[in-house]
């Protein structure tokens, strides 16, 4: 489903990622670790199509296609979404009416009917209770005065109303208390499907503990130097990632 190939990413004339290779099947779920300033948020704003910064070299194929030049409203069409670390406060902007229309376009551009009022609230209200959220979020601005559990709940709701293929999540599980954090990786859980991809960056292995992982990558300096299964993150959290230093990409 996504297929990264010897990407190579700068901003500003600072190259950032230096190299990745990354090979993500349908129905697995990855994990990708590593220190802050590693360049985990970099890769997931490249693969949603943030277009402040500079692919210099490889490709990111997403279903087998070059998506280099695809606009990120385009990516979000086909399938992709992206719950940023940091979600941004949208004022004046209503929570409903925000993820109605996102569900809306994504039904146009599959050439299904849309929903109306009633039909989305009854499936937003399903989809509320499954990561623990009342219902009078809906009716607030978006993320406007949400706490950041609460933020990151909503990129959750956005992400099961919205059914992608490919998720990435980037640092969902920071600024979670430990019931918030088994209910997005239950959310997560629930969600995996045999046609559906995740990958969840993360920089603390206790998520994972709750998710059932094919692969994990630790990410270092802009380059993957060590990818393995669920014991990898184990021994990071014993180890901590200095043990890895030196290790060739
Ligand atoms: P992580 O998510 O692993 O903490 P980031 O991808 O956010 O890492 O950042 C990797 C490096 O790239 C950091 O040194 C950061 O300062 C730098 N960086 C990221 N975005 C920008 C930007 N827009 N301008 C300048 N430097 C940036
Ligand atoms: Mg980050």
């Amino acid at each position: 489903m996504l297929k990264i190939k010897n990407l190579h990413v700068s901003v500003e004339d600072k190259e950032i990622l230096k190299g990745i290779n990354l090979n993500v099947n349908a129905g697995e779920l990855h994990a990708i670790m590593g220190r802050n300033g590693s360049g985990k948020s970099t890769l997931s704003q490249v693969i949603a199509g943030r277009d402040s910064y500079e692919v210099t070299n490889g490709e990111i194929l997403y279903n087998g296609e070059d998506i280099a030049e695809w606009p990120p409203e385009r990516r979000a069409l086909e399938g992709m979404f992206m719950s940023f670390q940091y979600p941004v406060v949208i004022p004046g902007v209503n929570t409903t009416y925000f993820i109605k229309a996102a569900l809306n376009s994504k039904l146009k551009h599959l050439g299904k009917s849309e929903l109306d009022a009633m039909d989305f609230l009854s499936l937003i209200r399903e989809k509320l209770k499954q990561v623990g959220m009342d219902e009078k979020y809906l009716s607030r601005a978006v993320n406007d005065g949400f706490s950041g559990g609460e933020k990151k709940r909503n990129e959750i709701l956005q992400m099961l109303t919205l059914e992608p293929s490919l998720s990435i999540l980037d640092e969902t599980d920071s600024g979670l208390d430990i019931d918030a954090l088994k209910i997005v990786a239950e959310g997560v859980n629930n969600f995996r499907s045999a046609d559906r991809s995740f990958v969840v960056i993360t920089h603390y292995q206790r998520i994972l503990e709750y998710m059932d992982i094919d692969k994990i990558h630790v990410l270092m300096d802009g380059k993957i130097i060590r990818s393995g299964g669920k014991n990898l993150a184990q021994e990071l959290e014993e180890k901590g990632y200095s043990w890895l230093e030196g290790e060739p990409a």
